[in-house]
């Protein structure tokens, strides 16, 4: 494969993954969504945030198996996880 096709293929990789942002003063630190995770791509922070607990964090390796299904937000119980889907290819790549 020529490195342009790899190029073109690795920005189309990227702009179809999923990705979820955790607001890290509102996290408890339960372990809810790590668990909940089937890519196992959430652990915990190693710093405290204001309330004293270790928030939950994207582990950075594995952030791009995200796939967006949303479970870890779905347990979360401070609503600390928003989860961004990005399906979409604009037509100038694809062209
Ligand atoms: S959206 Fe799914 S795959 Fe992504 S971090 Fe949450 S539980 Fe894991
Ligand atoms: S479920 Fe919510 S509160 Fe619990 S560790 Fe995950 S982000 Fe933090």
């Amino acid at each position: 494969m020529a490195k342009k096709e790899v190029e073109t293929l690795a920005v189309l990789q990227c702009l179809k993954s999923s990705y979820i942002v955790i607001d890290a003063e509102r996290c408890k630190g339960c372990h809810l969504c790590i668990s909940a995770c089937p890519r196992e791509i959430i652990g915990l922070a190693p710093h405290i945030n204001r309330m004293g607990y270790n928030p939950a964090a994207v582990i950075e390796e594995k952030a791009h198996e995200c796939t967006g299904c949303a479970a870890c937000a779905m347990m979360c119980p401070d609503t600390a996880i928003t989860v961004y889907r990005h399906s979409r290819v604009p037509s100038a790549v694809v062209a």
